[in-house]
């Protein structure tokens, strides 16, 4: 069979995992995999039925009358359909983040989810981004990634992508979701946030996007060439 290259992104909510993987992605003709967005699906879900996200069992109750779908449109863009629905922008929204914490949280709801991921990485090349790719996802990845930075200054930075899509919120109420949730990702039980022993941390609280971007398509192309050598 042939052999698939798989890159682990690993990072604290909000230090622009998803723009920068998507497109160091689209740079290296590799699939990008957002697998928060998995979560926030099943967060949706959840929120919806009214059900309480805490009580482990009524979620594992929950998850195999639900259809949650991962696909790719036409132009390489990763998808998320929960019953048939497009919720991809729905599952954007502030609440949605700490449904999808408060999910995801639950051992059992994670090993749901392992196949869906791991799938994926058999098929194609990807880049898989999410807490737990490094540790527990892909723990073969030939590359992983531990992308951070301070929680300042990724506040300020969801507060821009809040902003630009209409979405009014302060840089405080932004400030304490990624600490609630930071908190939350890094103390859980069951594949808390934390970097793999073998990943390299890349910290970019004081760069600019196109520097993170160049930093980030650099340790990629670097390892690939390691790899063809
Ligand atoms: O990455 P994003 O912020 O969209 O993820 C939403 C939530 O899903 C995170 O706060 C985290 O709790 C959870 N998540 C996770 N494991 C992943 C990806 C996301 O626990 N691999």
């Amino acid at each position: 069979m042939n052999k698939h290259m798989a890159i682990a992104i690993d990072g604290p909510s909000g230090a622009g995992k998803s723009s920068l993987a998507r497109r160091c992605a689209e740079q290296q003709g590799f699939l990008y995999v957002d697998t928060g967005a998995i979560y926030r699906t099943l967060g949706l879900a959840v929120l919806r039925k009214g059900i309480d996200r805490r009580n482990e069992n009524a979620v594992m109750e929950l998850l195999p009358q639900l259809k949650v779908e991962l696909k790719y449109n036409e132009e390489g863009e990763q998808r998320m359909f929960l019953d048939g629905e497009d919720v991809s922008s729905l599952i954007r929204q502030p609440e949605i983040s700490l449904a999808a914490s408060d999910v995801s949280a639950h051992g059992r709801v994670r090993e749901y989810l392992l196949e869906m991921q791991r799938k994926l990485a058999r098929e194609f090349n990807v880049i898989m981004d999410g807490r737990d790719i490094g540790t527990v996802v892909l723990p073969n990845a030939e590359l992983k990634i531990f992308l951070t930075a301070s929680p300042e200054a990724r506040a300020q930075r969801r507060l821009l992508q809040l902003k630009e899509k209409g979405t009014e919120v302060s840089f405080d109420e932004v400030l304490k979701d990624i600490r609630y949730r930071d908190e939350q990702d890094s103390s859980r039980a069951a594949a808390p946030l934390r970097k793999a022993e073998d990943a390299v941390l890349l910290d970019t609280s004081d760069m600019t996007f196109d520097e993170s971007y160049q930093a980030l398509c650099d340790l990629i192309k670097r390892r690939r060439e390691e790899l063809t050598v």
